[in-house]
This record gives C-alpha cells, structure tokens and sequence, in this order.
C-alpha cells in the first residue's frame, strides 16, 4: 500500500484487515473476496482510460454509514466503505429476510401532514438504533454491541443465509461502485474547474443542480458497474430467464440501500437544495441504468430486468411495511405511543403517489442528461 494511502486511511479509522472483518462477519466469508472483486473491476475500468488514474480500495475500522473518495493529487484516489456500512447492509438484510416469502397482506401506516410533531420528536424503538438511530461520538459508542443485539435477535435458515450472501455482496458492489465513478468520470477535476462558471453556463445549469448530477451520475456509474460485474461472473449468453433471481436481487438491494440512507422517507421535495436527489428518485435512475447498460448487451435482458427488478422492489417494500407492524407491536422495544414512533419509511407529509414522484424522476432525469453532456464536453477538452 503507498505511504500516502495509509495517510488517509488514518483519517477514516485505519485500514481493517482481514481478521477485523471476518471477527464482525463470520457469517460472510465473501467479504474480502468481494473487495478482491470491486478491485479486479476497477483495474479492468482504469485500463480502458485514456488518462492514467490509480484508486485504492480499501474497508476501513469505523462505524461511519457514509463510503468516501478522496483524491490525493497526481491522479491517486483513495476509496473507503467503513464497517459500520458493511454491518448495517448485513443486519438490515437478515432483519428484512425475516419477512421473505411471507404471503399476508402489508398494512402500510402513513404519517400525517396534519400531526403536529418534528422531525426531533421522533424516536426509533430501541433495538433498531443501529441501523436507523444517531449516535454521538462524544464518548465510547455503543454501536457495536447495539447493532450485536439486534442481530443476535434474527434467525435465518442456511436459505435466507445464502441469500443474505448474495445480497450482501450486490450491494457492497453498487456501493463501491458509486464511489469509484466519482474518480473514474473525473468529478474532483469537474468540480474544481476554472471553466466550471462557463460550462455551467453553456448547459444552463445551476450549481446545485451540478452537484447533484455529479451524485446521479456516479449512482448510474454504480449501477453499470453492478450489472457488468453481474454479467463478468456468469456471462452474457444464458436464457433471459436465468437472470430472473440476480434481477430480482438487484430490485430488492437497491431499494434496500435508499431505505437504509433515507429510514424516514422524507418529504418529496426535501432534497431541493441538496447535494443528494430524493433516495426514491436516486433508486429509480439507479434501475434505470442498470436497464439500459443491459439493453446495449441485449434487448431480452433488459426485458427480463425492466419485469423482474419491480418485484424485488415490492418484496422490500413489503418487509419494511411488516417492519413498521412490528415495532408497533413493541418486538424491538417498548413503544411509548404518547411520542411519534416511527420505524422506517413513513411516507412523511406526503405526497408520494406515483404521479408526484414521476415527476420529480422526469426532472432528476434532466438534470443527469445536462449533466453528463456537461461532463463529456469537459473531459473532450480535458483530453485534447
Ligand atoms: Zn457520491
């Protein structure tokens, strides 16, 4: 590893080497064959690169929920997912997995735009802290032993291990994938450039809509490097019809992820002066870029993918609704019905019907499209 990687490292915990995993996930043996995996990829993408870049991928020793890109100058990139993402993913998938198959219909509860509560009256019940609470990091932190808690609390046959696995692994791909884009498609070089007033100009965009293409971009990034990872490990030429379970898996991760990032599900247009689109937005661009990267190898896989992905979204869907039953029925601690519980993907203050939210993906469509062609124009004259 460069001396300077080890640097940053530094800042985000320390390097966790093989035994620090496997102690957290002795579960998950795939973990370090995952990150093998994210990098074998990430070589084969810089290969294809007419300017030479180098990133180093690594997990790190923190329970941080947020991956990072740093860039080191002299085109060195350092890429990080801490262990608190790696554990969350893991836990909130076997906590979801407990609901697998289950063949009664979701209640959905929806929080009111009437109710007179804000959003700091909100508590988590207690066991699911972990993955949906805060901490603060003023003193030791009781993550870890919270988020053992919880788990201990799960039962999965070796069925709903194995699926765990492959899921777990999806979403370490995706996740790592966006960061990677970042570096890849030169977001550092775009947002530091002396032209950048003038491109923004000549694409008519303002800056807060360039801040969240670079984010859409680098979700579309994920989602082709998920789907070509996909499509490296078993080939391109099976019936359309052996995809179905990989398809539905990568429905279910990437709603999974935005639920993990978004647990309250926020207002719809909360995310106006964000950096970051409405995770319900980022999710349907993300399926639509894993669609169409399949369409370029095969209209029948994209097929198969745009029939297949909506039901691994519902059967998510419908774990985090029986979710919600459940902490109301007090299995992850007492609920104190005097105070606004709210377990995970409330629809808050509405509106969330179809219309409103295609809407807003029309125009978080528009805002990757001006983007991209922003950033095409750009890297043309960066490479010339
Ligand atoms: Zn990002």
């Amino acid at each position: 590893m460069p001396t300077t990687d080890k640097y940053v490292l530094e800042q985000y915990g320390g390097e966790a080497d093989a035994d620090r995993v496997q102690s957290l996930l002795p579960d998950f043996p795939y973990a370090e064959g995952c990150l093998g995996l994210v990098r074998t990829i990430c070589e084969h993408l810089l290969s294809g690169l007419i300017t030479p870049l180098t990133i180093g991928i690594y997990f790190v020793d923190s329970d941080s929920i947020s991956c990072r890109v740093q860039s080191q100058g002299n085109d060195r990139f350092v890429v990080v997912m801490p262990l608190g993402v790696l554990v969350r993913l893991r836990t909130l998938i076997r906590l979801l997995l407990q609901y697998w198959g289950r063949k009664e219909p979701s209640m959905e509860i929806m929080h009111s735009p009437l109710d007179d509560y804000s959003e700091s009256e909100w508590t988590v019940p207690r066991l699911l802290r972990p993955l949906f609470g805060t901490y603060d990091h003023d003193g030791p932190s009781s993550f870890w032993s919270d988020l053992a808690e919880l788990d201990r609390k799960l039962a999965l046959g070796p069925d709903g291990e194995r699926e765990m696995g492959e899921m777990l692994h999806l979403a370490i791909v995706h996740m790592f994938g966006h960061e990677i884009t970042h570096a890849l498609a030169h977001h550092f070089d775009l947002r530091t450039a002396d032209t950048l007033s003038d491109l923004l100009a000549r694409h008519k965009m303002t800056l807060t809509e360039f801040k969240k293409g670079i984010e859409l971009h680098a979700d579309a990034g994920a989602s082709y490097i998920s789907i070509v990872t996909l499509l490296g490990q078993v080939g391109a030429e099976l019936p359309p019809d052996s995809y179905k379970l990989a398809f539905h898996r990568f429905g279910y991760m990437t709603t999974l992820i935005y639920g993990l990032y978004d647990p309250q599900c926020k207002y719809l247009y909360g995310y106006k002066n964000n950096e970051y689109t409405h995770p319900i937005v980022r999710r349907q661009l993300a399926v639509e870029a894993m669609s169409s990267t399949l369409e370029s190898v095969s209209p029948l896989l994209k097929e198969s993918f745009d029939n297949t992905w909506t039901i691994g979204y519902s059967d998510c869907m419908d774990a985090l609704k029986d979710l919600n039953i459940d902490c109301f029925l007090g299995k992850f601690g007492p609920v104190d019905f005097t105070k606004p519980t709210f377990p995970v993907h409330i629809g808050v203050g509405g509106p969330f019907s179809y219309t409103y939210v295609d809407e807003e993906v029309n125009v978080a469509r528009d805002v990757l499209r001006r983007f991209s062609e922003l950033a095409s124009s750009f890297n043309q004259l960066a490479s010339r």
